[in-house]
């Protein structure tokens, strides 16, 4: 039986992080299903189609990950409905810790035959995430090792980065 798991996330947008994580679940499970989460209460920087787009393309040569959207109901159903046996999530630091073990105990309450698999990410992705990505992109700085040069250059064409602003005169 092949042993599948879920990798799901809001990938806005995906990160070397993401990816490190998505390699080493490759190492445990026959096939990984990226999930793509597409919240209407949640803002994104990228569409879903875009996000969507964007991974596709960065996972296109690994014939073993697939890439799907998710816009409703508990990622533990999608899970059963696909035959996945687990839900693979990273972990940073303390805080990544604390909110993924609630929605570990949730999901697994909503379905007991369904795991959550946690794994680190090299140290070196441990201050990368989607968020600073965009925030650093907007101060004009740079995100080339964070991100593969295809996101990088999304990133650019879709923030408008400001100029470097002081004052002398208050
Ligand atoms: P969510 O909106 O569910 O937090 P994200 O796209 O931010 O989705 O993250 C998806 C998964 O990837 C989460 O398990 C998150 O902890 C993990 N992740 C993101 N960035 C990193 C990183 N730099 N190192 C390790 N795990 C990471």
């Amino acid at each position: 039986m092949k042993r599948i798991a879920l990798l799901p996330g809001s990938f806005d947008p995906i990160t070397n992080g993401h990816l490190d994580i998505l390699q080493k679940g490759l190492q445990l499970f026959d096939e990984i299903i990226i999930v793509i989460s597409s919240n209407e209460n949640k803002k994104t920087l990228f569409t879903i189609d875009e996000r969507y787009a964007q991974v596709s393309q960065l996972v296109a040569h690994l014939p073993n990950v697939k890439v799907i959207t998710h816009s409703r109901g508990l990622l533990v159903d999608v899970a059963e409905q696909l035959g996945a046996i687990a839900l693979l999530r990273g972990l940073r630091n303390v805080g990544d810790f604390e909110y993924e073990r609630t929605m570990g105990r949730i999901n697994k309450d909503q379905n007991s035959s369904i795991e959550t698999v946690f794994v680190l990410a090299d140290a070196k992705h441990d201050m990368v995430s989607s968020s600073a990505v965009k925030t650093i992109v907007e101060l004009n700085g740079e995100v080339s090792s964070f991100v593969p040069d295809s996101i990088a250059q999304a990133l650019k064409e879709k923030i408008t980065a400001y100029p470097v602003e002081i004052s002398h005169e208050h």
